[in-house]
């Protein structure tokens, strides 16, 4: 069996090749170790062998771990957030990618300023369009960004998606390009406080065509921890 350590050497090489084969800097992209259901030990393993960014999809999960592990690493919320551990979750997390309506935004912000911090969001988008996914519609995406660039105390910083949940990932590829030209789009409309250079796609089954569709933060968790039991 491998470590955690040969596995993370193995994704960053993954990480450069897909890189290499589209052109891109692999210092463009970052990789989040998905950490969910992994001990702190393991945890632990992950940061010593070279994670500096973790990603947790529930917040209590979370809470029972963040103080344990190093506190050099950033800590990603990239699952559903719901408003009442908004407070848990911006003392927490550096970055949610999980905004999907402006509700949610707006408590984020609310609980951030009363921190007197700024968090870092990304908008999560339904891009392939399954009742079961979170996030906000496609068509609906540049009309959020629109609605939540002016809330104080939290800062616009791109989009994520998970895609489509399909085995081959040339068939998750159409959903990555999905995000990317909604990038382009609101990229394009200039809204104050709203920057698009975070594009959070691709996971172990899918992120070297996560990459070659512009991915700039993947979030891998069984590449690198092995199966989740
Ligand atoms: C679990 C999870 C991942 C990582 O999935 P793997 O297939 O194990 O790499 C990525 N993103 C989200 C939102 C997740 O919940």
């Amino acid at each position: 069996m491998s470590t955690i350590s040969e596995r993370l050497e193995r994704v960053y090489e993954r990480v450069n090749l897909a890189c290499e084969k589209s052109s891109r800097s692999p210092g463009d992209v970052s990789v989040i170790a998905v950490s969910k259901t992994q001990s702190v030990e393991e945890i632990r393993a992950a940061v010593d062998a070279g994670v500096t960014c973790l990603g947790e999809n529930r917040v209590q999960e979370a809470e029972e771990k963040v103080s344990l592990v190093a506190d050099d690493v950033s800590w990603h919320l990239v699952g559903h957030l719901q408003r009442n551990k908004a407070k848990v979750a911006v003392a927490m997390f550096d970055m949610i990618h999980s905004v999907d309506s402006i509700r949610l935004a707006k408590e984020i912000g609310k609980r951030s300023v009363q921190n007197g911090e700024t968090t870092r969001v990304l908008i999560q988008v339904n891009t392939s369009g399954a009742d079961s996914q979170f996030g906000v519609e496609v068509e609906e995406t540049a009309e959020l960004a629109d609605a939540i660039s002016g809330i104080e105390g939290i800062q616009v910083r791109g989009l994520m998606t998970i895609g489509a949940f399909l085995p081959d990932p040339e068939e998750v590829r159409p959903s990555f390009i999905r995000l990317r030209k909604l990038r382009d789009k609101i990229e394009s409309a200039n809204l104050p406080g709203v920057s698009m250079d975070e594009l959070s796609m691709g996971m172990t089954g899918d992120f070297e065509v996560a990459i070659e569709e512009g991915a700039t933060l993947v979030r891998i968790g069984t590449a690198i921890f092995g199966p989740r039991s």
